[in-house]
């Protein structure tokens, strides 16, 4: 051979006796075939079979078949965000005049998602109190086709009765799908309780570090398998290598990361919980937190995510007082090493369940850095909430 074409051609190298313990990256679009019949026969290679790199390199497929023994499933696809996960999964399995019930403290994009999408292509969407089995049966229909869980609910923590709610939608023909992005397949199997679909935001703590975008989807039966690829096939939806290869590494670490942020949330909130500032603390191990029991009967555990809902006086100083923050940093999603706050709205994502407090919350991620200096952040914070308060009372009172 010549060259150029030494330049192309891959030489063949001994591979038997590598054995390292780290996955390799294999990145491709093409997929070569030995002979024409290999060709030509392609499509027969079934499910598990490779023919394309939008439909799996031997990568992916080992974090797929890690999600899946970790959900307990038959099968998990991987998408490019956690939010992609929760689209696909729905879209694969309605059509118009379908019905979807949707918990209404659902990650709000999903809800977007749902009112202008799903409703565009002539499917119904409807929305039930997370908090309330009895809403679900009232709202169901022989039309509905999914229901939709989170549990806990986005940023306000509502843990949801998820095998009541699965017997009420099986009983109807519905299936079940579970956001577990919070709680993670560490501390929660939703596909053990009912649920037929899981997704995770691989973006947050699977992956770990803040530095990827990707989603998960396991089902619990084979029968979703064809539905789910197909769709991803056709819009052509696929995940990098590179990034299925940073969230294999993730994983590896994801049991001690989410205990230390455990930890660490606990004693974060054992010192708030307490302060003036402070109306209560939203975090499902906490006795009084939205579905306590349900969480202490389903869960393994809690990650590091809490809400936190200030007492009125504080609500109008919160968000600007964020800046006097040295070692938590402001900025959305969570699960990384290290420690986020975000101001979150909540009232106008409640459609079918009341929501009593303010409507401003401030969501925490507890990262991996030393829970004292999240005190002493935290300590800043409120003390600066406290002094842009009395001089608000001040400047009203002159
Ligand atoms: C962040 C998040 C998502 C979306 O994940 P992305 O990868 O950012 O799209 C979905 N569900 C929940 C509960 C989340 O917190």
């Amino acid at each position: 051979m010549k060259d150029l074409t030494q330049c192309v051609m891959t030489p063949e190298v001994k591979t038997d006796g590598y054995e390292a313990l780290g996955v390799a990256t294999h990145r491709a679009s093409t997929i070569v075939f030995k002979d024409a019949e290999a060709y030509a026969t392609r499509g027969q290679r079934g499910h598990e079979g490779y023919t394309y790199g939008l439909y799996g390199t031997p990568t992916t497929r080992t974090l797929e078949a890690k999600l899946t023994a970790l959900e307990q499933g038959v099968r998990t696809f991987l998408v490019p965000s956690g939010q992609a996960a929760n689209a696909v999964a729905i879209l694969s399995l309605l059509k118009a005049g379908d019905r979807i019930l949707i918990a209404d403290t659902s990650y709000p994009p999903v809800r977007d998602f749902a009112n202008r999408d799903l409703v565009r292509f002539g499917v119904e969407v409807a929305y039930y109190d997370p908090t309330s089995v009895e809403d679900v049966a009232a709202r169901i229909d022989d039309r509905t086709k999914i229901v939709w869980c989170e549990s806990p609910g986005s940023t306000t923590m509502e843990i949801q009765d998820l095998p009541a709610i699965a017997e009420i939608a099986h009983r109807h023909g519905a299936l079940v799908g579970c956001d577990n992005t919070w709680a993670t397949p560490l501390n929660y199997k939703p596909l053990t309780l009912g649920a037929d679909i899981v997704t995770e935001a691989l973006t947050k703590y699977m992956s770990g570090h803040s530095d990827l975008l990707m989603g998960s989807i396991t089902v619990r039966s084979e029968d979703m398998i064809t539905p789910i690829r197909a769709t991803l096939g056709r819009f052509g939806i696929g995940v990098s290598p590179d990034d299925a290869t940073l969230v294999l590494r993730g994983m590896e670490t994801l049991g001690v990361r989410i205990q230390h942020a455990a930890n660490g949330a606990a004693k974060l909130i054992a010192w708030i919980e307490r302060h003036p500032l402070v109306k209560r603390v939203l975090f499902p191990s906490l006795p009084g937190s939205p579905g306590h029991d349900l969480w202490k009967r389903d869960f393994l555990g809690v990650s590091g995510v809490f809400s936190v809902v200030l007492e009125p006086e504080a609500v109008p100083h919160a968000a600007a007082a964020l800046d006097v923050l040295r070692t938590i940093a402001i900025g959305a999603s969570w699960g990384g090493t290290r420690s986020l706050i975000a101001p979150m709205p909540v009232r106008q994502n409640r459609s079918a369940s009341a929501w009593a407090g303010d409507d401003l919350v401030l969501r925490i991620s507890v990262g991996l850095e030393d829970p004292a200096d999240l005190q002493a952040d935290i300590e800043a914070l409120f003390a600066d909430i406290t002094s842009r308060a009395s001089a608000s009372k001040a400047a009203c009172a002159s």
